[in-house]
Formats: C-alpha cells, structure tokens, sequence
C-alpha cells in the first residue's frame, strides 16, 4: 500500500495534502514532508469538461475531493486511474503523484 506524501507543519502539527510553503494555522514557514495512510474515501466528486490545455486530451474527466488518511488526514483534490463515475464515500487507495496530480484506485 502506498503511503501518500503529505506535508507537517513543524511548529502546530497540521497537515496539508497539497505542498504550502505556509502553513494557513499558525503562519508558520516551517514545513516538513510526512507520509500518511494512502487509504482514503471520496468526500465530492465533479466533472471537468473545459480542462487546460496540458491534460486537454483527458477531457472530460472525473475530480474528487478525498479525505486520505487514517489517524491523521487531509483533504485533497484527486483523479482516480480505473473509474469515471465514483460514489461518495467509496474506498480509495493512492496510487501515485503525477505532474502535480494526485492518483487514487478504488477498490472493487
Ligand atoms: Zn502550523
């Protein structure tokens, strides 16, 4: 299972699935990479139909809003690599970071 590469900020504990130089809590610029559970499940979906031009071709696709992580968690956008029509509140696994896009499979 692979773990999925999230960012602490070294001064409140605060997680952060996207990089942020700054943490939004304490304003802290202190931040370190912290792995957490790659399990997730899918909190929203939403269809992208006008994408920009680097993933022109993907159109339209899927994007998920998913909560990753077990103890500690954070909230992430994502594509999922294996189904276009997720339900909310599905199992996913992360699968891989790719130019800045996070990837999730789901189970089944
Ligand atoms: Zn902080």
């Amino acid at each position: 299972m692979n773990q999925f590469p999230a960012t602490k900020c070294v001064e409140c504990g605060n997680i952060y699935g996207h990089r942020t130089a700054v943490c939004r809590e304490c304003l802290s610029e202190q931040m370190d990479p912290h792995s957490i559970s790659g399990h997730g499940t899918v909190y929203a979906t939403t269809t992208i139909r006008v994408p920009g031009a680097e993933v022109e071709d993907d159109a339209p696709y899927e994007v998920c809003v998913i909560d990753v992580g077990t103890d500690e968690t954070a909230r992430v956008t994502a594509r999922l690599t294996d189904r276009s029509d997720p339900d909310l509140g599905d199992d996913v696994q992360f699968v891989e970071e790719r130019r800045g896009t996070f990837y999730f499979e789901t189970h089944g």
